[in-house]
């Protein structure tokens, strides 16, 4: 499979059956855009021109495409940037699911040292014992029978 790096354009009425790889096709009248696969794969990939589905740039001598183009339904996952007729790789993962991750790893550190604060003993330190009664009487008892013993 050999990964594009260029695009061209070619505006078309409809999407032809058989379309050559490195060219998006772009309907205006059915607003729609196709291209086969930018990594080679050889599939067809259609981008719907909408304000919920793409945007198509033309300066004229280039064509962009946003927001990038993400086939998480084909097997070779390739997402990339269209962009003034070049194809700029972005790799498996978006830039929103990047900040989503770090901030979940993020959230799992904070998580993690809460929980060991929670181990560490009390900063005030612990009250001793109030004196014990019995044991003030025990030691009455044995006075007792100490002084009983020897005298
Ligand atoms: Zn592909």
């Amino acid at each position: 499979m050999v990964k594009l790096y260029t695009l061209r354009y070619e505006f078309v009425e409809f999407v032809p059956e058989q379309i050559e790889p490195g060219v998006l096709y772009i309907s205006v009248q059915y607003k729609t855009m196709a291209h086969l696969c930018c990594c080679g794969c050889g599939k067809k990939v259609v981008t719907p021109l909408s304000p919920t589905g793409w945007e198509l740039g033309f300066n004229g001598r280039a064509v962009s495409v946003s927001p990038s183009v993400g086939n998480w339904n084909l097997p070779c996952q390739s997402h990339y940037v269209i962009s003034n007729g070049r194809v700029q790789w972005a790799g498996r993962w978006s830039k929103e699911m990047i900040a989503t991750g770090f901030a979940r790893d993020l959230q799992a550190k904070h998580d993690y040292y809460n929980a060991l604060s929670y181990r560490e003993p009390p900063a005030e330190t612990p009250s001793l014992p109030p004196p014990s009664r019995k044991r003030g009487r025990l030691a009455t008892k044995f006075k007792e029978w100490w002084s009983r013993r020897s005298g």
